[in-house]
């Protein structure tokens, strides 16, 4: 079984919650999905794989963000989680964005520089085929006000990309992409993300409750 959690904060949330009941029915695995609104959601439901999907970076930051700062607590809880049990994570667009930049004085999960809004306004949001090295196939690329990488660190390898240009990024369990795979009907990236968060499971020490 896969216990997949997914932050509740904004985006295509049930799109996502398709996208992975479809992959895991391609998979023949069982799956629960747990919605995390919270820090303490998060800390005590310890997943094997985290979907962090689109929106608005700026608003997820807020409404996400730190609990002394008015936030729910989840981001900041997220990103430990990750860092201390190494647990497999999907970022999609504004997800993406997150979690190449946390802003919450810790590591990156994912060294490459990401530009948002890179592409124009809501005007020229835009559909692509785009090609994955990472399914080995070509994937249908929506781009909502989509971000862009401006640079990959050294490890980062190219799991989608628009042209020549990279569009998804991953490193190691973690996967940036600046487009929406949850709005088509292809649910490759998610299959990816479960087959990824079965093969190994994650370390054995999640983020403790400071109750
Ligand atoms: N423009 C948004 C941002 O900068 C991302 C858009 C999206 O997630 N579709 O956060």
């Amino acid at each position: 079984m896969v216990e997949v959690g997914l932050c509740m904060i904004q985006g295509a949330r049930h799109a996502h919650i398709r996208a992975l009941d479809n992959a895991a029915k391609h998979l023949n695995s069982p799956l629960v999905i747990h919605e995390l609104r919270t820090r303490e959601d998060v800390v005590k439901t310890p997943c094997d794989a985290y979907v962090l999907p689109g929106g608005e970076s700026t608003v997820m930051r807020l409404t996400g963000g730190a609990e002394d700062k008015g936030g729910s607590g989840l981001l900041p809880a997220l990103f430990e989680q990750l860092r201390h049990t190494g647990a497999a994570v999907l970022g999609t667009c504004a997800g993406a964005i997150l979690l190449c930049d946390p802003q919450d004085g810790g590591e990156p999960l994912i060294p490459a520089r990401i530009g948002r809004n890179a592409y124009g306004r809501q005007v020229d949001s835009f559909q692509s085929l785009i090609e994955s090295p990472l399914l080995s196939r070509s994937f249908p690329g929506v781009f909502i006000r989509a971000p862009r990488f401006e640079s990959i660190s050294t490890g980062v390898e190219v799991a989608a990309s628009n042209g020549g240009e990279p569009v998804g990024v991953i490193s190691g369990r973690r996967l940036a992409l600046t487009f929406h795979p949850e709005l088509t009907e292809d649910f490759g990236f998610h299959a990816w993300l479960l087959s990824i968060a079965m093969d190994s499971p994650p370390g054995p020490s999640p983020v403790k409750s400071e109750a």
